[in-house]
């Protein structure tokens, strides 16, 4: 068998032409449309991610704001500056950048964010709202998995339903960001959902789990976990993770957490890295934000009273 490639970069350059529009349908609504992104201390994988976001911003017209703290900031000027963007009407979407230093609470900083500017989902009051299946934003790297799903489900012709009524899917990482919520998607479209998460690597070894999916989502940040070995022949596979490696002549490139090499042969499709889940990713969280943008303005307008 030779795994079809669930090529992420054509499927992002699709929602990307799709938000064009809702970008230009806001600005003549009259509605601000705004992205901060925080960091806190320098961290390369954060780095990358936010002059992508920048990039695809300056792209699609959309306003973006980027806040950098030292290492060495304390919590409360973190909460400070989240309090600021808060209060920003520019701002419609705020993502805070992770991994936050050591000595930080990341629930407490993620608690300071405005619920309606939360775009990656990490307030408990969205993440709630998510494992309730009544999501208000959904999380852009649990997104993408399914929205990488979905598309190529349909350019196979499998009834999406159908498939996923059927379907063992089984999460290998449990992380708030990506693992719990790509679960929680999982159960909104009724599949059989199971998350594994270090110790039963630890104890009986993940195949025995993995081995079970029909879809394997891989979000473990261990590079070349999943082998040929913990695959089944024919399985879909979504490989979420990105970890730099450094070639001896200092140039670093991103490795997944599936040794596609050997995992390829055995399956019926598979997403690369890099051109998998995160370009995706990228153009989802700008969705998401001019979603976000759209709610402000609703909750601004005053309710008419007969
Ligand atoms: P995390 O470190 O917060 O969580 C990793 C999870 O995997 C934890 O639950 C951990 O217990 C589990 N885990 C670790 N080793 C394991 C093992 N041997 N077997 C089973 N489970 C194991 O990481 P994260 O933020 O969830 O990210 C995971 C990976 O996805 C990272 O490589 C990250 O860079 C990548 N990522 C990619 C995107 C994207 O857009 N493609 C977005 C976010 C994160």
């Amino acid at each position: 068998m030779t795994a079809q490639v669930i090529d992420g970069r054509a499927c992002a350059r699709q929602l990307k032409e799709q938000l064009v529009g809702e970008v230009a349908a806001a600005r003549a609504d009259g509605v601000g449309i705004g992205l901060a992104t925080l960091a806190v201390g320098e961290e390369y994988s954060a780095g990358a991610y936010q002059r992508r976001l920048r990039r695809l911003a300056d792209e699609l017209g959309v306003p973006y704001l980027h806040r950098a703290l030292p290492a060495t900031a304390s919590e409360a000027e973190v909460l400070a500056e989240v309090e600021l963007l808060d209060a920003d009407p520019a701002v419609s979407g705020i993502l805070v950048l992770r991994p936050l230093p050591p000595g930080i609470d990341e629930a407490r900083v993620f608690r300071a964010i405005d619920p309606l500017k939360d775009v990656e989902c990490v307030h408990p009051e969205n993440a709630g709202l998510l494992a309730l299946g009544v999501p208000r934003f959904v999380p852009s790297t649990a997104a993408s998995v399914f929205h990488l799903l979905d598309t190529w489900l349909d350019s196979v012709g499998e009834d999406r339903a159908a498939f996923y009524h059927r379907a063992n899917i089984v999460v290998v990482g449990r992380s708030n960001n990506v693992g719990k919520p790509a679960i929680s998607l999982g159960y909104e479209r009724q599949a059989t959902v199971q998350s594994v998460d270090e110790w039963a690597d630890r104890t009986t070894g993940i195949g025995r789990h993995t081995r079970w999916a029909d879809v394997l989502v891989v979000a473990a940040g261990k590079a070349g976990l999943i082998k040929a070995e913990h695959v089944s022949e024919g399985a879909v596979v979504i490989d979420v993770g990105i970890n730099p490696r450094t070639a001896p002549d200092g140039t670093v490139h991103m490795v997944g957490d599936v040794d596609a090499d050997s995992v390829a042969p055995r399956v019926r499709a598979i997403t690369p890295v890099p051109g998998g889940v995160g370009p995706v990713t990228d153009v989802w969280l700008l969705r998401t934000t001019v979603r976000a943008a759209r709610l402000a303005a609703e909750a601004r307008t005053p309710v008419e009273v007969p």
